[in-house]
């Protein structure tokens, strides 16, 4: 891998330099107690700075603010940091800030210096962490094509990140990576669960399992870092758990980026692992797809209408064909929708097999009723009809949602805990498939997402086995402890929730 730091700088002209003066707390609590507020971790990308403010929770009213100038304290800012949540063991809350250098102060020529402080009001009092009077010094500096070389020299010494193994050092960093190979399996890496994240890492473990996916990125890296942020943090993420290093990582910095693009993942608590997975593919279809465009042409098009190809949409999206057939006439109309994930009603029945689950999609659903009936325009007036949904085109990479979080009759959600056996090699789709090529309607499962336990207590894990060796074995991920997996756990699993197959045959 390498990333230049032209590419590391937003538009090609600035970034944020770690403050220097910065050190992971050591004595965490003891200085939350202490001082009531900790600067707890902070981290760059592009010109926006990334921090985590650890507070003594004294009292339930509390304002936790960044105070930050940019030109020596002439003149200040105030950004307000969100709550994100409470530690019920040690009676401390936790914070988060995203401050981006303004825009119209990056146009000076000369170069600058972000200094800031935190300040956390209670009980009517001002708390501040200043960094022992220091305050948080960051330096915002050009891309090297534009910073001069005498400043480049003076950079070079301190912590920039203008070499490639000082940019690995700062991720190593930032995702506090630790090699540990006396635990270390197969060289593999589990990811860290920050209070209720195993949501996360059970989808990042499979989507960094999806080698079509992973290898278009690792390829390609050169020309897609920098085309967005979630992008950049991904092929960061990607970097640190291939490379196979390190025996765990903390996933942080990833989740706070898409956690400040949707607030929903901000909080270190439990989300739907499937929800998570549909968001950030999303967002990566997002920056792909604007990498096709120039920002003109993006403003030439309206939301929604920009160029759809991505890799994310060659891979993931599979397209619907539904047909209506009039019963009076036998006229027929059919429409397309893509999809992203087969979501399959479980039977009700304690055991069943994929195939079962299956069925459901060739059921012919009659509309018939008053409400329902369906306009034919062959009739001209509303009449009894069919519906059938077929698979018009079959995704290269298919994800499977099986709905065991269900509404009962009393509105309250509860979970079915039956049995799917899904096969593990041939998953065979040609009868649910319009189109005529049966060779590329089979399927190799490489990865399952599984939920254990009730609703509201639930935990994910993941089982994933590596397809691009000749006789994979499976692993389990269990946040960040990986281990070999029985096979016998793996066909008698009634945990999964969703299932990661690969295209045998891939078209060209
Ligand atoms: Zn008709």
């Amino acid at each position: 891998m390498s990333l230049s730091c032209e590419q590391q700088c937003i538009n090609g002209k600035y970034y944020l330099c770690m403050p220097d003066n910065f050190q992971y707390p050591r004595n965490l609590l003891h200085r939350v107690y202490k001082n009531l507020v900790v600067l707890e971790d902070i981290f760059t990308r592009n010109v926006t700075a990334y921090g985590t403010i650890r507070v003594n929770n004294c009292s339930f009213d509390k304002r936790v603010f960044v105070r930050y100038t940019i030109d020596q304290w002439k003149t200040f800012s105030v950004l307000n940091a969100h709550y994100i949540m409470h530690y019920a063991d040690n009676n401390t809350d936790l914070f988060q800030f995203k401050l981006t250098v303004p825009k119209d102060k990056l146009l000076s020529s000369s170069l600058l210096k972000m200094s800031f402080a935190i300040c956390y009001c209670v009980n009517g009092g001002k708390f501040w962490d200043n960094n022992y009077s220091q305050n948080y010094n960051f330096e915002i500096i050009e891309s090297s094509r534009e910073v001069p070389t005498s400043i480049l020299n003076q950079l070079s010494r301190k912590k920039s990140i203008i070499r490639d193994d000082q940019l690995y050092k700062q991720i190593t960093q930032d995702y506090h990576a630790i090699s540990n190979t006396t635990q270390q399996i197969e060289n593999l890496c589990g990811l860290k669960n920050l209070g209720g994240t195993c949501y996360m890492n059970s989808i990042l473990q499979s989507l960094s399992l999806t080698s079509l996916l992973t290898n278009y990125f690792l390829y390609n890296q050169d020309s897609l870092v920098f085309k967005g942020i979630i992008i950049n943090e991904y092929l960061n993420f990607l970097y640190l758990i291939r490379c196979g290093q390190y025996s765990t990582i903390i996933p942080a910095p990833l989740k706070q980026i898409i956690g400040h693009i949707n607030y929903a993942y901000l909080e270190n608590q439990q989300q739907d692992a499937h929800e998570f997975l549909i968001v950030l593919l999303d967002y990566l279809h997002i920056d792909l797809n604007r990498t096709q465009c120039t920002d003109e042409e993006i403003d030439y098009n309206l939301f929604g209408q920009i160029n759809k190809n991505s890799i994310i949409v060659d891979l993931f999206y599979g397209i619907y064909k539904s047909t209506i057939t009039c019963l009076q006439c036998m006229h027929t109309s059919s429409s397309y929708e893509s999809f992203v994930c087969l979501t399959l009603p479980i039977p009700s029945t304690n055991q069943c097999t994929l195939q079962d689950c299956l069925q459901s999609l060739n059921e012919d659903e009659y509309l018939i009723d008053d409400d329902s009936k369906w306009f034919c325009s062959k009739c001209q007036c509303h009449s009894n009809a069919k519906k059938r949904l077929e698979i018009h085109k079959l995704p290269k990479i298919l994800i499977i949602q099986l709905k065991r979080f269900q509404m009962n009759s009393e509105m309250r959600w509860i979970k079915d805990e039956s049995l799917v056996l899904y096969p593990e090699d041939d998953l065979d789709l040609h009868q649910y498939s319009s189109s005529p090529s049966s060779e590329q309607a089979l399927y190799t499962l490489y990865s399952i997402v599984n939920h254990n336990g009730s609703l509201n207590d639930g935990h994910y894990t993941t089982f994933s086995r590596d397809l691009s060796y000749d006789q994979p074995q499976w692993f389990e991920y269990d946040d960040e402890i990986v281990k070999y997996l029985d096979l016998d756990q793996l066909h008698l699993n009634s945990k999964a929730y969703l299932l990661f197959y690969t295209m045998q045959h891939i078209p060209e």
